[in-house]
């Protein structure tokens, strides 16, 4: 373990100061970033632990119909809040499939949409990455990736963003809300992680400094809480990343979708809004043809980074199959979440 110097600010203000100086790392669960540095890929000189900063523990439902995470919210606490689940039911799902019941007890709203990309040869010091140390290559290019993007990659980098969290952040259209020493401002979580594009070593818009204290869920989001669902495909059920998600959720209006909001996850390096196959769901009837049709407009940029065809083709049936379960109705208990991507549709639910 290399040295490094360790502070915990008891104001938001000296965990801005802390975090601006070079070298220094935030803290808060620790379950990304603890297991970055023992395995010697991260070595930040200054620890500045956020845990105990007033203020960013709460979820909020506010009087102008919009609902804020503080970024130390855990996940499982999140997932556990019956009104917010209720009011978010894909969120809640999306966020109990995620690792495992421990990690949850620790992970927190900020650190989840801030992990890095669980690409194993990020993970290894050995292996050339130009997300790690930009410039050396990418060892995944040509070797182990069969779990890599399928959407949005580069030449310089083929990883994905692993949260499973985000997915129906980016769905349903929430924003990013940060403070760094030039003041506070926002960003659309949809906007908050960068494609690889020739510079995979900058992951988001987040601005040295700045910390994140909030998610925040505009005043529509809770319309979709009869028609939502997070679907998650992946190797282990017991616990793993997501080989592919999907988050599908329906305002559904006089049997026609008035509203239809799908992200990816696993696909690319930031959760993936499908803004085309949305488009074409408007004002649809729920159902084979308009998913079908969306399914493939959500795909429709789609290639293999290697060895991952089979990706393209999980997603576009799982798009499909998450928007039926969706028009199907969100089930009425909340623990029945998360969902198996292999659940049956229920018959004659097409058509709501
Ligand atoms: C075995 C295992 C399996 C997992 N499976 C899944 C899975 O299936 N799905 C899934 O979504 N995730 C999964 N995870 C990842 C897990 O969800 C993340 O590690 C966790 O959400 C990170 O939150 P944290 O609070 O522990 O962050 P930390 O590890 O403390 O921090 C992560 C990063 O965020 C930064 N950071 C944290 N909070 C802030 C803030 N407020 N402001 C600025 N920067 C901040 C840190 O500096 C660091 O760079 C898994 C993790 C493990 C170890
Ligand atoms: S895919 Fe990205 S993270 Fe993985 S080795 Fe290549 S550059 Fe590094």
């Amino acid at each position: 373990m290399n040295r490094f110097d360790y502070v915990r600010p008891a104001t938001v203000s000296e965990a801005i100061a802390a975090a601006a100086l070079p070298g220094s790392a935030c803290l808060a669960g620790g379950t990304n970033l603890l297991d970055l540095m023992k395995g010697g890929v991260l070595a930040p000189e200054r620890i500045v632990d956020l845990t105990r900063l007033p203020g960013l523990s709460a979820v909020e439902h506010l009087p102008d119909g919009t609902t804020r995470i503080g970024a130390l919210v855990r996940n499982a606490d999140l997932a556990h809040d019956r009104t917010f689940a209720a009011r978010f039911p894909a969120v809640a799902e999306a966020l109990l499939s995620g690792a495992s019941g421990q990690l949850r007890n620790a992970a927190t709203a900020g650190g989840n949409i801030l992990q890095r990309t669980r690409c194993a040869c990020f993970a290894d010091p050995a292996s050339a990455c130009n997300k790690r140390e930009p410039g050396t290559g990418c060892s995944a290019i040509g070797g182990e990736n069969r779990s890599h993007a399928v959407l949005g990659w580069s030449d310089r980098c083929i990883a994905t963003h692993p949260s499973d969290f985000c997915v129906p952040l980016a769905a349903l259209g929430a924003v990013v809300e940060l403070e760094g020493p030039d003041g506070r401002r926002e960003v659309p979580l949809a906007d908050f992680h960068r494609l690889p594009g020739e510079t995979p070593e900058i992951e988001t818009e987040r601005r040295p400094g700045e910390i994140v204290l909030a998610l925040r869920l505009p005043a529509d989001a809770a319309g979709f809480r009869d028609h939502a669902r997070y679907l998650k495909l992946r190797e282990r059920t017991s616990y793993a990343f997501a080989v592919v998600s999907v988050a599908a959720m329906l305002r559904i209006e006089g049997g026609r979708i008035a509203d239809g909001r799908i992200a990816l996850g696993g696909v690319a390096l930031k959760p993936w809004r499908a803004r085309e196959a949305e488009a074409l769901l408007a004002g649809a009837e729920p159902g084979g043809d308009a998913f079908d049709r969306a399914a493939e407009a959500a795909l429709a940029e789609a290639r293999p980074s290697g060895d991952n065809a089979h990706k393209i083709e999980l997603a576009r049936r799982l798009v499909v199959r998450a928007l039926k379960l969706a028009a199907a109705g969100t089930p009425e208990r909340v623990p029945a979440l998360p969902g198996s991507p292999f659940a049956p549709v229920p018959e004659g639910s097409l058509h709501v």
